[in-house]
């Protein structure tokens, strides 16, 4: 079978509605939000990383996700000081496939608006690996690496 590199980025644009979202495209668990008792929903093995634009930070990612990151920033600061970690779609999109990502993660751009004293634009990239698995020995869901 032919391996393709390209990844897949989704770009998403909603209407704030209260509900919660958005759901894995491969298990159908919620990827942020809270239940009906207002806890906060931990997200399943798929979910690779949530990063907010808004808030120029990961809300969500792995520890491999992390390490591969922390790496590949590490790096590219050797080849230039004046690099910065990628703060727009098209930047994730070459840092991905430098951490060694490919066609089984899909990357969905979602922006969303809400209201907080007039309409506010939140857009937060939530990456999905469909490869990811569970692991059976770990209650908590950490994905197997
Ligand atoms: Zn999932």
């Amino acid at each position: 079978m032919e391996t393709k590199s390209r990844l897949q980025i989704a770009v998403i644009e909603k209407d704030a509605d209260g509900k919660n979202g958005p759901y894995c495209p491969v298990c159908g668990k919620v990827s942020s939000g809270y239940d009906n008792d207002y806890n906060e929903v931990a997200p399943c093995v798929h979910l690779l990383f949530n990063f907010s634009f808004d808030a120029g930070e990961y809300v969500y990612q792995t520890l491999d996700f992390a390490n591969r990151v922390d790496e590949y920033v590490r790096h590219q600061e050797e080849l230039d000081p004046e690099f910065e970690e990628p703060r727009n779609t098209d930047d994730f999109n070459v840092m991905l496939k430098a951490l060694g990502y490919g066609p089984e993660v899909l990357v969905l751009e979602i922006t969303s608006c809400g209201f907080a004293c007039g309409p506010t634009w939140e857009t937060s990239n939530y990456g999905y690996n469909f490869n990811a698995e569970w692991d059976n020995d770990d209650e908590d869901g950490e994905p197997a690496s």
